[in-house]
């Protein structure tokens, strides 16, 4: 029997088993999704915004201009809104209670408190305008989103990462079925992030290169590469630790999102929606976890892993961080680069 291939995470010691025996092709994995019917008070709709605490982020229409508003008057709630950042209801981590909390930046390695804020992005006045479907202006705006709120908590002294992220589907967690991300502001760097800007240190004092222009450039022209623009090329990575999982990275060297120009937003609106689009006509919309990985230290490259949800992790994967997949990461280029080009064929009519 020929042996399966065992692959490495490019930054991680991390390892994946390409389990070809047993492999699958992508359209295997789709299954029937019933859409999950609107609840009747969905407390995210707009006209329901007393459901919900005022919003921390606002942007609306006003004569036709996009007006942003941060900390808008305490209180009020209008409903001509196009974006809305609110703090979550039960927050996984909470803002100092003291302004003396504030100022002690190692408060929670000394008492384990958990400070730091979590907040929801209402991505959409629509229930179900999800990036797959979205209206490129209206993505553009929920990126502007991001920027604004990873700035001002990254700004924050007590904040160490700004983790944003996005469930979508029951199964991967999102517990609210309208159109949202979710922002958690921590007191310390996360493991992984950790591991990675080491890695992408390593690296260049060995190559004298970041090692994510390194996977750009050479990620181009294999067949793990999947779409690109300008500015953004999106690969099912070497390793990938899930089925159909793809990474967004930006051509420009940056470690944020903070300083994305206006046509970056644009390419990155484009990029997201492409691939997701793709990924939700390949395996009929399944559930998925983005997030984006970002640091402030100007070394790092910052990027935006998507990981589908179409398998569970069992024993082996839970007791060991190895990982089988059963679709390799070439057969699901493929697959995701089909189905760009046929949207496309589709558009051009
Ligand atoms: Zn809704
Ligand atoms: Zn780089
Ligand atoms: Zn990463």
């Amino acid at each position: 029997m020929p042996y399966n291939e065992l692959r490495k995470d490019y930054l991680l010691n991390r390892w994946v088993v390409i389990a070809k025996e047993r492999s699958r092709r992508p359209t295997d994995l789709a299954k029937p999704r019933p859409r999950t019917n609107k609840t009747p008070m969905c407390p995210l709709c707009v006209g329901n915004e007393t459901m919900t605490p005022p919003a921390i982020l606002l942007y609306q229409k006003i004569n036709g201009e996009i007006i942003r508003s941060k900390d808008p008057p305490h209180g009020e709630r209008p409903k001509n809104w196009l974006i809305r950042a609110i703090p979550n209801l039960y927050p996984a981590f909470t803002p100092p209670q003291h302004p003396k909390d504030a100022s002690q930046i190692f408060i929670s390695k000394e008492f384990g408190y958990a400070i730091g804020c979590h907040e929801v992005l209402i991505e959409s006045p629509n229930h179900e305008e999800d990036p797959a479907d979205a209206e490129l202006p209206q993505l553009e705006l929920v990126i502007n989103a991001y920027i604004d709120r990873f700035r001002a908590l990254s700004a924050k002294a007590y904040v160490k990462y700004v983790s944003i992220f996005r469930n979508f589907g029951v199964e991967a967690g999102a517990s609210l079925g309208h159109t949202h991300s979710q922002i958690i502001a921590i007191p310390m760097i996360p493991k992984i992030i950790q591991e990675e800007m080491q890695a992408t240190k390593t690296y260049h004092k060995e190559h004298k290169r970041c090692i994510f222009c390194d996977i750009v450039e050479r990620e181009s022209v294999t067949q793990r590469c999947i779409h690109q623009n300008n500015d953004f090329i999106v690969i099912a990575p070497y390793a990938s630790i899930n089925p159909m999982e793809f990474w967004i990275i930006p051509k420009k060297h940056a470690p944020n999102i903070a300083n994305l120009s206006h046509a970056e937003v644009k390419a990155l609106a484009a990029a997201l929606k492409t691939s997701l689009k793709a990924l939700k006509d390949v395996v009929n919309d399944p559930p998925y976890n983005y997030g984006i990985h970002q640091t402030t230290d100007e070394g790092y490259h910052w990027h935006i892993e998507v990981y589908p949800k179409l398998v569970t992790w069992a024993g082996f994967e839970k007791n060991t961080g190895v990982y089988i997949n059963t679709v390799l990461p070439e057969s699901a280029a493929k697959a995701l680069k089909k189905a760009i080009k046929h949207s496309l064929s589709i558009d051009k009519k």
